[in-house]
């Protein structure tokens, strides 16, 4: 029996032993390839090559399951040198519907149980688990950004997360001004870290107590809608919590929205008007966790039978595949679309194919080279564009072209929406 989502490595045989070494999730599409430049989807295979690639990872927690391996000295970087990003899984998904994510989460928390994770991990789990948010900082200063809109009780819940609270305030401002034009809001009280980097890290016990304290913190508000502005905090709400659950996205007690589908909605309905004049061309950088890995998630329980078919047991539904097209894509595209002056241009990658920033996964801490890499990519794509600018709708990614342009300036501006629309309001 095959449990959607679970976390244990040996329910990904199928996966690990069918994986045939296609490479779709290593390229692009050969059919859908931009230009020569431009051509890889996983940015471990772009700096690394060969084996720190999914398939390698796969074949390697094969041979752990089989119980062929123990240790080797690469063993360890090969499985953390990768961003979690999902593109992997995506190219999988045009071939040959491996559940491929799951099975490289489920390889990190394997290797996590033996204690082998790199030692750069560390600190960023303490911090988490002791100070409950991922930099370590008195949780007095979480709101040391200034709400002003801030109801006490409300409807909705703003969770603004670690990055916009700490660091990238001005995400969390803009977000204010923004939910105080649409009806205000209130904040989760004792609003602690949502736990996205312990699972993208692969320390799922220590997420689960993170998700129990957060979901018991919104039941108590009785609102029926959390809003966030951080991609890696939507992913944790919405399929993340619910997964670990064994529930589906639809069964949630609340909504779970992005800044960007809320906007969209009301700028469809009329609600809100963007004024001003912004003059520029600008790129649009997909975030893996607000498109493809944002997916709702549907429950399923079943088998692989012959040929690999699925075969639902009696009483489920059939399983529903998450092949990275159903993310949140057009709602920010939409916005930008509507902001005056500006010109959207499309980066080479983009949607599901989209490239990672390279600010995930546990990689800037234990493996900067490879996050620097990674963003550096994503810039030299922009420019490829000749985008003025690049814009996304996360605080960790607004970091991480932050810290691309501090260490070779790309003459790229970098902005998050939230400030392009809060600045049009
Ligand atoms: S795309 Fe899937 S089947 Fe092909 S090599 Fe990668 S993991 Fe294996
Ligand atoms: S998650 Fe991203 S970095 Fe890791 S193997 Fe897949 S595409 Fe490569």
């Amino acid at each position: 029996m095959i449990v959607e989502g679970s976390l244990e490595l040996k329910d990904y045989m199928y996966e690990m032993r069918r994986c045939m070494r296609c490479a779709s999730c290593k390229w692009l599409d050969h059919i859908y390839m931009p230009d020569n430049r431009f051509v890889y989807r996983c940015p471990s295979y772009g700096k690394y090559y060969f084996s720190k690639v999914a398939y390698g990872r796969l074949k390697l927690g094969l041979a752990l399951t089989e119980d062929r391996l123990k240790d080797s000295p690469g063993m360890k970087d090969m499985v953390f040198q990768c961003l979690m990003c999902g593109a992997c899984d995506s190219g999988c998904k045009r071939n040959l519907d491996l559940e491929i994510n799951y099975s490289l989460e489920a390889l990190r928390g394997h290797m996590v149980e033996s204690g082998r994770y790199p030692k750069q991990h560390q600190k960023l789990i303490d911090n988490v688990v002791k100070s409950k948010n991922r930099y370590g900082l008195p949780a007095k200063e979480r709101t040391a950004w200034k709400p002003t809109k801030a109801k006490k009780k409300a409807d909705t819940v703003y969770f603004a997360g670690c990055g916009a609270s700490y660091k990238q305030t001005q995400v969390a401002q803009a977000t204010d001004k923004i939910l105080g034009k649409l009806g205000g809001y209130m904040l989760l009280p004792g609003e602690q870290c949502c736990g996205h980097p312990l699972f993208a890290m692969g320390h799922f016990e220590a997420f689960k107590k993170q998700m129990e304290m957060n979901l018991k913190a919104l039941a108590k508000t009785g609102a029926k809608r959390l809003v966030t502005a951080c991609a890696e905090c939507y992913k944790t709400w919405k399929v993340d919590y619910p997964r670990l659950m064994k529930k589906s996205t639809c069964d949630l007690p609340f909504e779970v929205v992005h800044i960007t589908e809320l906007v969209d909605e009301a700028l469809g309905k009329g609600e809100l008007e963007l004024k001003g004049k912004l003059d520029m061309k600008l790129a649009w950088h997909d975030p893996c966790n607000l498109g493809r890995m944002s997916e709702p998630y549907t429950h399923w329980e079943g088998d692989r039978g012959q040929w690999g078919c699925l075969e639902p047991a009696k009483g489920f539904e059939a399983k529903q595949f998450n092949r990275g097209t159903a993310g949140t894509y057009e709602a920010p595209r939409n916005i930008l679309k509507a902001l005056q002056g500006v010109e959207l241009v499309e980066l080479k990658r983009h949607h599901e194919f989209s490239w990672c920033c390279g600010g995930h996964g546990g990689v800037p801490e234990a493996y900067p080279d490879l996050a620097a890499y990674a963003v550096d990519e994503r810039l030299e794509e922009a420019k490829a564009v000749g985008a003025e600018a690049v814009v996304s709708a996360c605080p960790y990614c607004k970091e991480q072209f932050e810290a691309g342009q501090k260490k070779r300036d790309h003459q790229v501006q970098v902005f998050d929406i939230t400030e392009l629309i809060a600045q049009a309001l």
